[in-house]
């Protein structure tokens, strides 16, 4: 199913939003039931300790004054007793409302029964005392307080059973928290993980096919317009890669269209200005009888311009039959350095006019596979370039070296250099950057194109470094013989 951009960013960004929410509510949960273990160990556990404490005292009051009533006999007293009463009575209910614990609930009844007889004992030994009768007050004295030292007993158990109560929540608490801290790290980098997943995998479906276009573009800008681009990607991606296409193939066509002109022209040009050539020539050469100087100055004007025009329309025939992959080469075994010696002596007059000195550090090299003729004219190209770019009394070194099977030249001139964005264009046919101050320099811009095309059919390589102002150096790199 192909997806569209919005699409799968808004799932990357729903499947991530999902995470942290599940992540948030596990956190949620276990926040929200701490809270209820501590308020049930706030409102229970810890309201029944205190409400322990109060009994014991409630207790007290209550068996003082029963004691001092049977002594002395006040009805105060007793009043004051039974207020107790009520009160432990009263206080003894809320507990019972208050714990949860089946166990404290268990001993708050048998206080309460205890409680009972304790009060039944007081109440039968007031009987006695108001009938007047005699009767053993020790027995009475000894029965409440077993009874009452029994029920301080019990409330001591249901201290201790809170104080349990109240420890035992808070381990439970501990180990839940323990549990929780390390379910949450774990779903935490789980969830991060997934995410960071996700992410790149639908990042790489959208950046993938770009990459893919970018590259496809850059094949363009070299002029291959060759091959479809094929790639899996989202619609307005998909698009995208449709358009390049077809304008790749409208590029085909123009190209085949462009090399079908330039060979017919070429053939349609050469054969009439090879005539107008050798015309003037014979002219010059007095054939047509004594001719006024003016005449011959004007003639061999147009002399060198048909020259001129016959090698220009030589290189775009050349240029269009190596495009077309039509340009037969013949390929044997050449010393590099005898090419080298051969070209700068055939531009020795130039470098001389201009008081160029050109340093040759070539020593001998092995030989390498080459068309000696088209290796000849790269290397008239490139240091006659070298020669023409470079000011007067200025220096050209020429260097080689041997690397990966290959013989690599360098030429490096003292001339106007070529700028960062121009190195990238002068390989192209029709491409002259010639700067302000080389104005008056004359050329075709088709020269460094047809080196190119010589140097890739060689299977070798050709680039540039320069520096505006300070100079260029051209490398070629040619296979060696095997
Ligand atoms: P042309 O025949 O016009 O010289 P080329 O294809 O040989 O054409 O070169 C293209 C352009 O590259 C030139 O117009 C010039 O701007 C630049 N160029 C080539 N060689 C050099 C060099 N050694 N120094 C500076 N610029 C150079």
């Amino acid at each position: 199913m192909r997806l569209s951009i919005f699409a799968r960013l808004l799932i990357s960004y729903l499947i991530l939003f999902c995470m942290l929410g599940g992540v948030s509510l596990y956190f949620i949960s276990h926040i929200n039931r701490f809270n209820g273990v501590i308020h049930s160990i706030m409102m229970n556990d810890t309201a029944v300790l205190e409400l322990s404490g109060q009994l014991s005292d409630i207790l007290l009051s209550e068996t003082r004054n029963e004691r001092k009533y049977f002594v002395l006999n006040d009805e105060q007293l007793f009043l004051n007793y039974l207020e107790a009463k009520a009160d432990f009575n009263s206080l003894l209910n809320d507990a019972m409302a208050k714990t949860t614990s089946q166990q404290i609930k268990h001993i708050l009844y048998t206080v309460s029964i205890r409680h009972h007889d304790f009060n039944r004992l007081v109440e039968v030994e007031r009987q006695q005392v108001r009938l007047a009768r005699q009767y053993s007050t020790e027995w009475y004295a000894d029965e409440k307080k077993k009874a009452a030292d029994e029920l301080i007993d019990q409330i001591k158990n249901i201290r201790q059973a809170s104080e349990q109560n109240v420890l035992a929540k808070i381990m439970a608490l501990s180990v839940q928290g323990d549990r929780a801290v390390q379910v949450s790290v774990m779903i935490t980098l789980f969830a991060l993980a997934t995410g960071l997943i996700v992410a790149l995998v639908i990042t790489a479906t959208i950046t993938r096919p770009l990459n893919q276009i970018r590259a496809k573009t850059k094949e363009i800008s070299r002029g291959n317009f060759q091959g479809d681009l094929l790639i899996n990607s989202p619609p307005t991606i998909a698009e995208l890669a449709g358009a390049i296409n077809t304008m790749c193939h409208k590029l085909q066509e123009v190209d085949t269209m462009k090399t079908d002109f330039f060979a017919h022209m070429s053939h349609e040009l050469r054969t009439p200005l090879a005539s107008i050539k050798e015309g003037t020539s014979m002219l010059l050469d007095g054939v047509g009888g004594e001719m006024p100087e003016k005449q011959q100055r004007i003639l061999s004007i147009i002399n060198q311009e048909s020259n001129r025009l016959i090698n220009q329309v030589n290189s775009l025939l050349d240029l269009a039959k190596m495009e077309a992959g039509m340009f037969k080469y013949r390929f044997s075994p050449t010393d590099p350095a005898g090419l080298i010696q051969h070209t700068l002596d055939a531009l020795a007059p130039l470098a001389e006019a201009k008081k160029i000195s050109i340093v040759n550090n070539i020593g001998s090299l092995p030989p390498v596979t080459a068309d000696r003729e088209r290796i000849l004219q790269a290397f008239r190209n490139i240091i006659g370039n070298a020669i023409k770019f470079t000011p007067n009394n200025g220096r050209i070194e020429l260097r080689a070296d041997i690397a990966d099977g290959q013989a690599r030249f360098a030429v490096e001139d003292s001339g106007i250099g070529i700028s960062r964005a121009d190195l990238d264009r002068i390989f192209l046919k029709f491409e002259q950057v010639i700067p302000a101050k080389g104005g008056n320099i004359k050329g075709t811009g088709l020269g460094l194109a047809i080196v190119k095309q010589i140097i890739i059919a060689h299977g070798g390589k050709i680039w540039a470094t320069s520096q505006e102002g300070k100079g260029s150096t051209f490398y070629i790199s040619l296979p060696l013989a095997a």
